[in-house]
């Protein structure tokens, strides 16, 4: 729906577009997404992207929240250049300490006769919208304090009697362009006088947003849907003040795949839970980026450099954006994938810690390199070897919560399993004893230096067809070694494991039966 017109408007190097979080709960994918299309659309046109921390609400808003936003957006490689922690020409960035430059704006709008006090109690208010609302028609203030003389106002004041501030709502159309949705009218006399500061230092959300707005010199207002119905309300703001127009987008709604808003019984909402749950932060973004951005191409895999080139507002669709977590996973293990082993075994690292299978890192008095402590047996493990048993799993991993699961069976002593997860098919007992001795036999004579996955793989493999059922050594050697049905292979374990581990777990299996 973006105009040729609005395109003309966009000069390089002039943009200015901000992301306003409210510091009232954690960094929501919604928010994500609004910050990443400012990001995208501003580097595009060699912008600036701004971080302003909306926080007039002070019982709900949180300064740890304040810092996992923060935190979020940058683990997602959205960086900005004006914010309240590195500061920048219009500052301050957090509105809580903006209340002088909004108590300005209030003075001028109150001494210019655009708004007034409104000493009306609240039991008033509500008994006069229980009335309204009984007979059909929608709450709006009845306008009592619009009159008020200059001499009443001044007693109510000396005599300290609360008030709120209201806005002289003048009745007109108010018609937008919107970038993404083109035409957006609005009949302004619905509103009522409404309320726009709880004090002279105590804007209310819409007033706050268009004076932080004009003073950051905000050029383009991209955020989500939910905006709408303040956007007209904004306009008013700045035609009662003097402020120019911004170009307004209104991004269309995330919803679950039941097509209803998306919300936490969809599963987590919140970037820090994704975080947590393994998703990586190019996978996270790529993602984010295709929630109602369509590149117009079948291409799905786009990093940030990439998105900042294709990114455009006309491709932004106006319907709702479906939340696919199977799409989610699959573009998380294509990233997962294209990690060097070090890397993925970094990224891994902190989950096996946290499943109590590993203890953080060490350096052996006499040993080269990095080694991490198995805490059910206390042997040391060298951060190589983690990189091989991690490796064994890049293909399919989705996750990196998964990590600990797939591969717990390394960082123990004796695995539990039972005897009759050795049997293949009806193999009696005595045969599977024969079989592990045998294995024990063949696997003992194979020097260490010849311990390859390669050499494990011809040798087992020629004695399992000499058998014919190759289940026969590879079912109870798989389970030996791993005590799970479904593993990596059991040439690729025995590779890992190691010799020596190799035949003490073929001895357990023996006890076992
Ligand atoms: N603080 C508002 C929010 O978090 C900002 C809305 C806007 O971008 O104007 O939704």
């Amino acid at each position: 729906m973006m105009m040729e017109e609005d395109l003309k408007l966009i000069i390089p190097g002039e943009v200015r577009v901000r992301i306003a979080p409210s510091p009232t709960g954690h960094l929501h994918i919604g928010t994500a997404r609004t910050a990443l299309f400012n990001y995208l659309f501003a580097k595009k046109h060699e912008g600036s992207f701004i971080l302003r921390i909306e926080d007039t609400d002070v019982e709900r808003s949180k300064k740890e929240w304040e810092q996992e936003i923060m935190e979020g957006l940058k683990w997602l490689g959205i960086e900005w250049s004006e914010g309240p922690d590195i500061g920048g020409d219009y500052g301050p960035y957090r509105q809580s300490e903006r209340r002088e430059i909004y108590s300005r704006y209030i003075q001028k709008l109150l001494k210019e006769d655009k708004a007034y006090y409104c000493f009306c109690s609240k039991e008033e208010l509500e008994s006069q919208k229980q009335y309204q609302m009984s007979i059909g028609e929608p709450p709006r203030y009845s306008g009592k304090c619009r009159n008020l003389s200059p001499q009443k106002v001044k007693e109510y004041l000396k005599a300290k009697k609360p008030f709120i501030i209201r806005f002289k709502t003048p009745s007109k159309k108010i018609v937008f362009q919107d970038m993404i949705r083109g035409k957006i009218e609005f009949d302004t006399t619905l509103f009522g006088d409404f309320c726009i500061a709880k004090s002279l230092t105590d804007p209310l959300y819409n007033l706050a947003c268009v004076i932080d707005d004009f003073e950051m010199k905000i050029t383009h207002v991209i955020r989500g849907e939910d905006h709408i119905p303040n956007t007209p309300k904004q306009i008013l703001f700045q035609e009662a003040l003097g402020f120019p127009q911004p170009k307004f987008a209104h991004l269309p709604l995330i919803l679950g795949p039941d097509r209803s808003k998306l919300s936490k019984r969809h599963g987590a909402t919140s970037i820090a839970e994704y975080r947590k749950d393994g998703y990586l932060a190019e996978a996270l973004t790529n993602f984010i980026a295709l929630l109602s951005w369509n590149p117009g191409t079948e291409r799905e895999v786009f990093s940030m450099p990439s998105l900042i080139k294709e990114f455009s507002i006309e491709k932004i669709q106006k319907s709702g954006a479906i939340f696919n977590i199977t799409k989610l996973d699959w573009m998380n293990g294509f990233y997962i994938r294209q990690k060097s082993p070090e890397k993925l075994t970094e990224y891994c690292i902190p989950y096996l810690v946290e499943k109590n299978l590993i203890e953080s890192a060490f350096e052996a008095e006499g040993l080269p390199g990095q080694f991490y402590k198995i805490i059910e047996t206390g042997e040391k493990i060298s951060l190589k070897r983690l990189e091989k048993i991690i490796s064994l799993y890049q293909e399919r991993l989705k996750k990196l919560s998964e990590i600990p699961e797939l591969t717990h069976f390394f960082f123990k002593g004796k695995l539990e399993y039972d005897k009759e997860s050795l049997r293949w098919k009806d193999t009696e007992d005595k045969e599977i004893k024969n079989i592990l001795k045998k294995l024990k036999k063949i696997l003992s004579k194979i020097k260490s230096e010849n311990w390859t996955e390669k050499n494990l793989t011809n040798i087992l493999m020629a004695e399992a067809d000499k058998i014919g059922d190759r289940g026969k050594i590879l079912w109870p050697l798989r389970i030996s070694l791993t005590g799970e049905k479904a593993s990596a292979g059991p040439f690729e374990v025995a590779t890992v494991l190691g010799k020596e581990k190799t035949l003490e777990r073929l001895d357990q299996a023996y006890d076992i039966l």
